[in-house]
């Protein structure tokens, strides 16, 4: 029985361009006690390896947390095993609004500790006690409050190339760093002030809300289903829109526009750009905002030593990238001092 990805990125890459079907990127996650990660990962595994679906999955003790294209014939087949778990049964499916038949090339299931990496002791408070959650039209009435005050959870990379109007917006790298900041800088306003909070598709809230709340915080809110789900509502229900820019996911798209503004620019000539690439340096990987001009002009690279280092012959880059684990991690997502317009 195969357990894991046969097919490389490249070879399914050109699969899915022959087959040429549509696919839907959809994601969901769910918090639930799940006994044995492992078995789940593969009953997980085999059957959305058999109906091709790709994606990034996570799964743990605490729940699933899962990123996916789909083809969208099977997509009968999916939601009918979805419902047959019992925890998942009707589990809100956050439909990407923009649809690349390449979003994800792999099927990934993996077992970890946590679905998100919060980097919280989750027995020092109750997280079942969580925010208010809010519709697109009650988080459109509540951000013009002068009482609330609106906090994206996401990291910089992510706020950089779209936010809603007047959120604070934290210069983290991580969601753990994100948590104090705020606590930090709002401490005064715990009684009083609404703390609204919104993140990508929701699940960053779950925890954020609970935590906060934990840490005194009376009147606190977040968006359900994010800004994924804030964008579908406002589409459907003709809302005003409140968000501007580019939402970031977590996709081969990187982003997904929500209106025409580009509120960004790129990290290497300073013009408006809010495309994210990654350095085409394997060793290097860094994430960061380029416009077309300056990918040619550096091939696709960061800097002038990522450039020299691709046109080495590949076995002289892996010999360099020998010793080095984990490459990418190495190095900050989106922040390198050879980025001369990176703040
Ligand atoms: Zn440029
Ligand atoms: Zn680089």
């Amino acid at each position: 029985m195969q357990l894991y990805n046969k097919l490389s990125a490249k070879e399914r890459e050109k699969l899915l361009e022959q087959a040429g079907e549509e696919r839907l990127t959809l994601s969901f996650y769910q918090y639930a006690k799940i006994g044995n990660p492992h078995l789940f990962r593969n009953h997980l595994f085999i059957t959305w390896h058999e109906q091709d679906v790709l994606g990034r999955i996570y799964v743990a003790h605490e729940g699933i947390n899962a990123q996916l294209s789909v083809p969208a014939k099977r997509f009968i087949d999916f939601k009918q095993f979805l419902d047959g778990i019992y925890f998942l049964k009707d589990v809100r499916l956050n439909i990407a609004i923009e649809q690349d038949l390449k979003s994800f090339l792999k099927l990934k299931v993996k077992v970890r500790d946590k679905i998100v990496a919060d980097g919280l002791n989750d027995a020092t408070f109750d997280v079942t006690n969580i925010g208010t959650h809010v519709d697109a039209l009650k988080f459109n009435e509540l951000i013009d409050d002068p009482n609330v005050v609106l906090v994206d959870m996401r990291n910089h990379y992510e706020s950089e190339i779209g936010h809603f109007k007047n959120a604070i917006t934290p210069d983290v790298d991580t969601f753990r760093d994100s948590l104090d900041i705020i606590e930090n800088n709002l401490k005064d306003y715990k009684e009083d002030k609404k703390l609204v909070m919104y993140c990508t598709g929701g699940i960053r809230c779950e925890k954020a809300s609970a935590y906060y709340k934990h840490k005194g915080f009376k009147n606190v809110f977040q968006l359900e289903g994010g800004i994924i789900e804030y964008a579908r509502q406002v589409e459907n229900q003709g809302l005003e829109n409140k968000f501007i820019g580019k939402n970031f996911v977590f996709d081969h798209r990187r982003g997904e526009r929500i209106t025409d503004d580009v509120i960004s620019h790129c990290h290497q000539c300073g013009e408006p750009c809010d495309t994210h690439t990654n350095c085409a340096n394997e060793a290097c990987h860094l994430l960061f905002i380029q416009c077309e001009k300056c990918a040619v002009a550096m091939e696709n690279c960061c800097s002038s030593e990522c450039i020299e280092i691709i046109h080495l012959p590949e076995d002289e880059q892996k010999r360099l990238r020998q010793g080095i684990p984990n490459s990418n991690k190495i190095f900050k997502k989106g922040r390198s001092e050879k980025l001369k317009f990176k703040k």
